[in-house]
């Protein structure tokens, strides 16, 4: 696939759980490689009059079985260069803490991480919180995006924020998905997949959502917290 000045990118093994023993094959590793250089140099958004900075903010190498899309940057990682590294992040970092993981170096390790749009949005006007990114800055930042989905084909995708969800599973509120697995059809997955990629969807960790703040809704997340650590374990013997 070649998007508009976008990436090169070699065939993936699309449903089905495609076992990739010890090793990761040097083309899988090019590929991403020359993706991750494209990306990082991308200003569609300053050449579209959306942004006034590009500063591509994403992590993750080949071989990893878990990719986490987020909604965008904020100014901490736009200041740092790295996914989750705020506030947000931290709370992030002990959600998979409870999830089995040993500590944010393990989460790094072993999640991809990128986002709907890659390049910090900016604060909102009336400086109440970060913008949300527009749909035509998702538009133009979506080829990224699918091109990570082909070339790492994870076996399990972590859908994080309201925007991600609307890519996924689009149409669903929250509280009708978080807490279960989902196939990409849209169909819930109980016990081990026989496809991947899963998804699980998560609420987003940032002190501004609300969503948290009601019990039923810390109980759906402490359910999906529990999948991530049946889902992680089954990623990780799907290969890489
Ligand atoms: S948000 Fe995405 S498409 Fe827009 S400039 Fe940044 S990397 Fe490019």
């Amino acid at each position: 696939m070649r998007g508009a000045g976008g990436p090169t990118i070699i065939p993936p093994a699309h449903g089905r759980v495609a076992p990739r023993i010890g090793t990761v094959a040097a083309a899988l590793i090019d590929a991403l490689n020359a993706i991750q250089r494209d990306h990082r140099a991308c200003e569609r958004c300053v050449t579209a009059g959306l942004l006034e900075r590009a500063h591509p903010v994403f992590s993750g190498r080949a071989g990893q079985r878990i990719l986490l899309v987020g909604q965008a940057p904020g100014p901490v990682e736009d200041d740092v260069t790295r996914p989750f590294a705020g506030r947000a992040g931290a709370q992030l970092m002990r959600w998979f803490a409870s999830a089995g993981f040993g500590g944010a170096d393990e989460v790094r390790a072993r999640v991809f991480m990128t986002s709907m749009t890659t390049c910090f949005p900016g604060r909102l006007s009336n400086n109440s919180g970060d913008r949300r990114p527009s749909a035509r800055e998702v538009a133009l930042c979506s080829d990224w995006l699918d091109a990570y989905l082909e070339v790492v084909d994870p076996a399990l995708i972590l859908c994080i924020g309201t925007l991600a969800h609307s890519r996924f599973l689009p149409g669903r509120r929250l509280e009708e998905i978080v807490g279960r697995a989902w196939s990409v059809e849209g169909e819930p997955i109980d016990g081990v997949p026989q496809v991947s990629p899963a998804l699980l969807p998560l609420p987003h960790p940032s002190g501004q959502s609300r969503w948290l703040n009601d019990p039923g809704h810390v109980r759906m997340l402490d359910r999906a917290l529990e999948r991530l650590r049946e889902l992680a374990r089954w990623a990780q013997s799907t290969g890489g």
